[in-house]
């Protein structure tokens, strides 16, 4: 099934490249002795600034999907391109720098180190660029801004309610400014207020130009997506209309 995605760009500020082109890419597994096909012919593109959910039931393939988005693994077959790097082509060392400065990752769990502050936090999420101290502190600054959070740089993950850690744990994504930011089940553990507060600080950010794919079981979250997609066993739909 071909996805192509029909909505009109203003050519004067459109960017040049889909966020993502993939063409027949599969995925299966070896799981003790069984073949599992995880993706079974994927064709879609994800443009540039866009906010796209995925749907689907447990084991549709949708945590594999966007492991592939963000190079963290390779398909079994077809390609899959991240602006204009084919993941197949690609060296060790682009593949480092992609993940390093292109693509940042949120998960349901916030993954935050209790014991530094959210200022702390986030700067870990800059490590890998090795910035001097000023630019670091300016990023670190401008990310928690971002999120709302400019007052809480100096707290630890456990004075935060849930909603203001995931809010912390977008900020540390954020930080590097990536083109693109991946999130598995952002809102899975947390209530509807709260869901809304990192529905907004998302909505900001895809506002300012971030391409947005949110993987989601929660239809509320779904809904104000500008595209929907849907995985099941393996194979993609769009179910935006
Ligand atoms: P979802 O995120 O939609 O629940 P997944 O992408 O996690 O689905 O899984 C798709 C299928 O691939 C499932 O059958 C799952 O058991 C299998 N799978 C996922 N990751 C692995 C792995 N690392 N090794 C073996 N099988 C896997
Ligand atoms: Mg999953």
């Amino acid at each position: 099934m071909t996805i192509i995605d029909q909505t009109p760009t203003d050519a004067s500020t459109a960017p040049a490249l889909p966020a993502y082109r993939l063409a027949g890419v599969t995925k299966t597994y070896t799981q003790k002795g069984r073949i599992v096909h995880a993706l079974e012919g994927v064709d879609v593109e994800i443009g540039t600034g866009d906010f796209v959910t995925i749907q689907g039931p447990t084991g549709g393939g949708k945590s594999t999907l966007l492991q592939l988005l963000g190079a963290l693994d390779v398909p079994t077959s077809g390609h899959v391109l991240i602006g204009d790097t084919d993941l197949a082509a690609a060296s060790p060392a682009q593949l480092a720098s992609l993940r390093a400065r292109e693509i940042a990752f949120v998960f349901q769990s916030f993954n935050l180190i209790p014991t530094l502050t959210a200022a702390e936090n986030v700067a870990m999420g800059l490590e890998p660029l090795g910035l001097d101290r000023a630019e670091r502190d300016a990023r670190v600054a401008d990310a928690l801004a971002r999120v709302g959070l400019s007052e809480r740089g100096d707290h630890r993950p456990g004075e935060l309610s849930g909603g203001q850690q995931q809010r912390v744990a977008i900020a540390r994504a954020i930080a590097k400014r990536p083109r693109v930011l991946l999130a598995d089940e952002p809102t899975g553990n947390l209530d509807e207020q709260m869901r809304d507060e990192i529905l907004t600080a998302l909505e900001h950010l895809n506002a300012e130009g971030l391409t947005l794919v949110v993987v989601t079981h929660d239809s509320a979250v779904a809904t104000r997506a500008r595209r929907r997609l849907r995985l099941d066993r393996g194979a993609i739909h769009d179910i935006t209309r």
